[in-house]
């Protein structure tokens, strides 16, 4: 067995509005074909330059409803007065196909991921500071003072998940970050948990020779 027989890493990764993640992430992406970004529902309202289908799929509350009693999602939380959750579907059929799936997820969600899939890989994204947070949420530009301010509220619960998270990358430098997040992936893929396949068919090879 090849090592790209091996089913997809799935890769759960979460810090607080405006740390960073988009920001070290794009240039990731667009390095690893082989890692797709999950497109999540949400029934929050699109920013502008977003694009329905690509940053996420926008729904109303009452498809949103629908999706999560049906088991279509893998995942779902409220986040700041709005709805998101991970199609189920997608993430399987990419991870058989041998793709690492990541999950740009908020903690609550993350935290249930953890119950159900946990040979996945958890990532959490630190500001160097709070001040730091704010700032950049503030001078991102895209939400009203009230949003900002409800954010960085919310901010403070992520922040104490931190620690239940495999990684923390601290955000200050956003080039050493994105190495970080790279020489994260690639450890990932040769834990032993993740390897376990792979090491019982070099076994059983082993037993038949
Ligand atoms: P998130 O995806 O976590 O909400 P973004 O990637 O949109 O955050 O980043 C929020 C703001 O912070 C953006 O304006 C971005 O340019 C800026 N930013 C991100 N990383 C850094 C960094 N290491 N140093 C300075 N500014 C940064
Ligand atoms: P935003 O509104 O800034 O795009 O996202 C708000 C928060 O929701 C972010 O922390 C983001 O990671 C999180 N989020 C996005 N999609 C999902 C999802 O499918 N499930 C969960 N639990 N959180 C999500």
């Amino acid at each position: 067995m090849s090592e790209a027989m091996q089913p997809g890493l799935l890769i759960v990764y979460s810090g607080p509005s405006g740390v960073g993640k988009g920001t070290i992430l794009a240039p990731y992406l667009a390095a690893h074909p082989e890692t797709v970004l999950s497109v999540s529902v949400t029934t929050r309202a699109p920013r502008p330059g977003e694009r329905d289908g690509i940053d996420y799929s926008f729904i109303t509350r009452e498809r949103f409803d629908e999706l999560a009693a049906g088991g279509g999602l893998l995942e779902y939380a409220e986040y700041s007065g709005n709805c998101y959750g991970t199609p189920r579907a997608a993430v399987e059929t990419q991870l058989a196909a041998g793709r690492n799936v990541l999950l740009e997820i908020e903690v609550q969600g993350a935290m249930k991921v953890r119950r159900t899939f946990p040979q996945a890989v958890f990532i959490f994204v630190l500001p160097p500071s709070y001040e730091t947070l704010r700032e950049r949420l503030t001078g991102r530009n895209t939400e009203t003072a009230e949003v900002v301010e409800r954010r960085l509220a919310a901010a403070r619960l992520e922040l104490s998940y931190a620690a239940q998270y495999d990684y923390v990358i601290v955000n200050d430098d956003a080039d050493k970050a994105r190495a970080q997040l790279d020489a994260i992936i690639c450890a990932s893929k040769c834990r032993t948990n993740y390897m376990q396949t792979m090491i019982d068919k070099v076994c059983e090879f082993h037993e038949y020779a």
